[in-house]
């Protein structure tokens, strides 16, 4: 069971309303950086630990700031995310670079922020090498195949485009050895929102054992495993949040196992965990425009899947609170609706909550992860604010909400006045 309780009042969302109009999305950097904290604190047994924030999951430098004040580095996939990075402060071995079907100039922005670049797949080897030289330190990504198979949210390792083979990552670091490289990393990312902790523990494990099998093979010590991100949380007030000292204790176990005592300790273990770092922690704020009463009872909203599109593209559950109105019956049933051309753009369907009136809040919950990140412009929608609630208790933007020039800036006025179809 997890408590779906709001950083703040119905008088102070409305008061932060009256500043910053919704909808908007707003962070909780004390829960953040308590959040963060206890991560470290877990995982303190192996002395090079390091979590790499997911950037994709959440953009934002000043959060990105926030984090690295805490000590987490930064995971990127893009050129636009490793300026992220750089603009927060958080260069060298501090990023991860774990791109795919890679273009050569973001390589070449990792290599010149001096990030751990992470290779995707046997034929980058070359690509990297040719278009800016072959780094001291490397990562080879595994794909496991069918040594690894189960119900995993990504669908069979077999199935997913992501990795090297497992006899590629020998030839890999072979090659990778013989055009200079001399420190080396394995990372593997099989699953999704899991909230199963034994699958993290699986995950080291399986890594260990190739790092053990590698240094047998080649004359090559592997210096640390990145086990990726992926752990879930808790959408559901029935869910209950990964327990990540059973993550540890059990990694810990089975490095002890595996690794103390041998030639490769001590081994360090990397995260780029993004959803469980920052997700609860931020909330879409939204207010109620309509009522309509059809065959159905709807909310409509001023956020639309534009703004959070987990509901309508995985059918995702989201909590949803009405702030003041928490402890009212919740005896009334409505779908939550955006105003996109769109049937899917439904932030909940059949959702039992009290009555809801016009000009009401809605707070939906565990937006703070994969939520402002995946907004789009589909239909002339425009990207909300991001507001931080400061540990004081003030409030902060941290973004501003896009306006119609910014959806236009594309777009030349001038060509168009010449052109005559
Ligand atoms: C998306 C992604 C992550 C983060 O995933 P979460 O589910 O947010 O923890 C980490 N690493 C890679 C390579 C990713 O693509």
């Amino acid at each position: 069971m997890t408590d779906k309780t709001l950083p703040f009042s119905r008088d102070r969302l409305e008061a932060i309303a009256r500043d910053y109009p919704t909808p908007f999305h707003i962070y909780d950097e004390k829960a953040i950086r308590e959040n963060a904290r206890c991560l470290l604190k877990r995982f303190a047994w192996n002395s090079g630990f390091k979590e790499f924030f997911a950037v994709k999951a959440t953009p934002n430098p000043f959060l990105l700031k926030i984090l690295h004040s805490e000590g987490l580095g930064a995971d990127c996939s893009s050129l636009p995310e490793l300026i992220l990075a750089e603009k927060s402060g958080i260069h060298g071995e501090e990023i991860m670079f774990s791109s795919n079907d890679t273009p050569a100039d973001e390589f070449k922005k990792a290599r010149s922020l001096g990030a751990t670049i992470n290779l995707d797949d046997f034929s980058h080897i070359d690509f990297l090498d040719q278009c800016c030289g072959t780094p001291e330190l490397v990562s080879i990504r595994y794909n496991p195949g069918r040594r690894r198979e189960g119900g995993f949210i990504m669908g069979q390792p077999e199935e997913a485009k992501f990795g090297f083979t497992h006899d590629q990552v020998f030839e890999g670091l072979r090659k990778l050895q013989s055009l200079g490289a001399k420190r080396f990393g394995l990372h593997s990312f099989l699953a999704s929102n899991e909230l199963n902790p034994q699958y993290f523990v699986d995950t080291a494990e399986m890594l260990f054992d190739l790092a053990v099998q590698v240094g047998k093979k080649l004359d090559i010590r592997i210096e640390f495993v990145n086990i990726s991100g992926g752990i879930g949380i808790p959408y559901r007030p029935e869910d209950t949040a990964v327990d990540l000292s059973v993550v540890s204790d059990g990694i810990h176990a089975v490095y002890d196992r595996i690794i103390r005592g041998g030639p490769l300790h001590p081994l360090s273990l990397f995260m780029e965990c993004g959803r469980v770092i920052t997700g609860p922690y931020g909330y879409l704020v939204s207010r109620v425009l309509h009522i309509k009463d059809t065959y159905k009872k709807y909310v409509g909203l001023d956020a639309c899947m534009a703004n959070l599109m987990r509901p309508a593209i995985y059918g995702a559950y989201h909590h949803v609170t009405v702030p003041g109105k928490e402890d009212r019956p919740h005896d009334h049933v409505y779908d939550l609706t955006g105003s996109l051309c769109e049937n899917r753009d439904k932030f909940a369907i059949d959702r039992r909550l009290p009555l809801i009136e016009v000009g009401d809040l809605v707070v939906i919950h565990d937006a703070g992860a994969h939520g402002h990140a995946m907004g789009f412009n589909y239909n002339g929608k425009l990207r909300s604010a991001e507001l931080l609630l400061r540990e004081d208790g003030t409030v902060m933007p941290i973004r501003r909400p896009e306006t119609i020039e910014d959806y236009f800036a594309t777009l030349d006025w001038n060509a168009l006045e010449q052109f005559h179809g």
